[in-house]
């Protein structure tokens, strides 16, 4: 905390990685000895730029861009690009942290990084979206690359942004490089399956949870929250597997629709109009709509997917979906329960999918599209769908076995974390103190 002070979500972030690999010190001295956490901590290189750009009224405004390079122990960097006033260093940090271990238990070769800004992609238009973009990714292109560092979207970086950022990459190096960022147009050397990579994953995780103990989505009812990319396609394989879900939310408030939601009003609205989800109700009035986001969780449901943003569930909302009887719930956003409502889900025997095994799903297929991207061979929907659902399989099998192992049974949360920490620091160890 003195070396970074103010860092609320990076301490977070940190403190549940060192709490988790307690059990492992006490095992493999070496990794005490190597001092590994310490340097973990310290990212390789954090970049901080400003991002100069005029609006539609001729006024220039300034926003700050980040990059954090975590670690390239086994791979290039990777991790998304944030848009969002919210986003700091801290915030960058600490998915930069998560995006390390998340990395190492997709099984692909791929390090650790984060990005973003605090530009607000609200109420602007195409033209600043791309006027922004581009300056933007006229500072970064130049710590970035197909083996060096490769980004990809995260809240408010979509297929749009991701488009304008790689024209604008394209120009400044003077030629096609596709496997500099992920989550590209299918029209140029874009995944199948990219788009729907995330939710579908963190759905495929669940369901690896809930076989375990003999239970399934049919029939179940689930709460899903945020409506952006990994809601909608966690709301999509959701309903595929027999659940019904019956909430989701923006930043604004929530709606509840008993019936099922309707999903393709929901895409309608987010990815094509860009409008507030309160909308919904206009086309199904027998839906209701409330504002504020956090009730959401007073809905009873056998599944919550937390899938907006992070701290979105505290004590009391655990609580309250404990009361309500909830039995599994799976992390779509990143941390987005806080450190206590973690304690009282697993206090409270309920199924915990902890963000960096349960989302890990969007950037196991940016990887694949890098695989593509090199052999300039795409893959059909069917084949990236099914490598997908396989990496989600042996991430939950990886992290129950690291668990039982360093006896913490059931408990994912540590089985995460030692699983994704040991191939990183066995990595480090055998490149020496660098
Ligand atoms: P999107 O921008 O597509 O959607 C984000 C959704 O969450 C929107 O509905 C948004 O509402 C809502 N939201 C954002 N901020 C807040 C807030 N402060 N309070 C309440 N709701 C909020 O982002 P993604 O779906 O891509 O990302 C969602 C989460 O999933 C993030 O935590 C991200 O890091 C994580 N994630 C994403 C991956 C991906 O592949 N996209 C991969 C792994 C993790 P509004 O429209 O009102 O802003």
């Amino acid at each position: 905390k003195k070396r970074n002070p103010g860092e609320s979500e990076f301490h977070q972030a940190v403190k549940e990685i060192f709490e988790s690999l307690t059990p492992v010190f006490a095992k493999y001295p070496k990794y005490m000895q190597q001092n590994i956490l310490e340097r973990m901590v310290e990212p390789e290189r954090v970049i901080s730029f400003r991002v100069p750009w005029v609006d539609d009224n001729g006024n220039v405004q300034v926003n700050r861009g980040f990059r954090v390079q975590f670690s390239s122990a086994i791979g290039p960097y990777k991790g998304g690009l944030r848009f969002h006033p919210s986003v700091n260093a801290s915030i960058i940090k600490f998915l930069g942290f998560e995006q390390i271990f998340k990395n190492s238990l997709t099984g692909q070769p791929i390090g650790g990084g984060k990005g973003g800004s605090d530009f607000d992609p609200k109420g602007k238009s195409e033209n600043e979206v791309m006027r922004f973009t581009q300056s933007f990714m006229t500072e970064l292109y130049r710590h970035i690359g197909p083996d060096i560092d490769v980004p990809a979207g995260d809240i408010g970086v979509g297929g749009r942004e991701i488009g304008y950022m790689f024209g604008q990459y394209k120009r400044l190096r003077g030629g096609y490089e596709a496997g500099v960022l992920t989550g590209k147009g299918l029209q140029y050397g874009g995944s199948l399956t990219r788009t729907e990579a995330t939710g579908f994953g963190t759905v495929y995780f669940v369901n690896e949870m809930l076989q375990d103990k003999g239970l399934s989505f049919e029939g179940k009812t689930v709460v899903v929250s945020g409506s952006g990319n990994v809601s909608i396609y966690a709301i999509d394989k959701a309903t595929q597997l027999g659940a019904k879900v019956v909430a989701c939310s923006d930043s604004n408030g929530y709606i509840y629709d008993e019936n099922g939601i309707n999903l393709a009003t929901v895409k309608q609205l987010k990815e094509v109009e860009r409008k507030r989800i309160s909308e919904y109700v206009l086309h199904h009035p027998e839906a209701k709509y409330v504002e504020g986001c956090s009730g959401i969780w007073s809905i009873p449901c056998d599944i919550a997917l937390p899938c907006a943003t992070q701290n979105e569930i505290d004590t009391a909302s655990a609580q309250l979906l404990v009361d309500n009887g909830v039995k599994a719930i799976g992390e779509g956003a990143n941390m987005p329960s806080t450190l206590e409502a973690i304690e009282v889900f697993l206090n409270n025997g309920v199924l915990f999918g902890p963000a960096k095994a349960a989302n890990a799903g969007g950037v196991a297929v940016s990887a694949l599209e890098m695989a593509q991207n090199s052999a300039r061979q795409p893959w059909t929907f069917e084949e990236v769908d099914a490598k997908l659902h396989n990496i989600m399989k042996n991430i939950f099998k990886n992290s129950k076995e690291a668990a039982a192992e360093f006896g913490h049974e059931d408990n994912l949360v540590v089985g995460a974390n030692i699983a994704g920490f040991l191939k990183v620091a066995d990595a480090m160890i055998a490149q020496g103190v660098v």
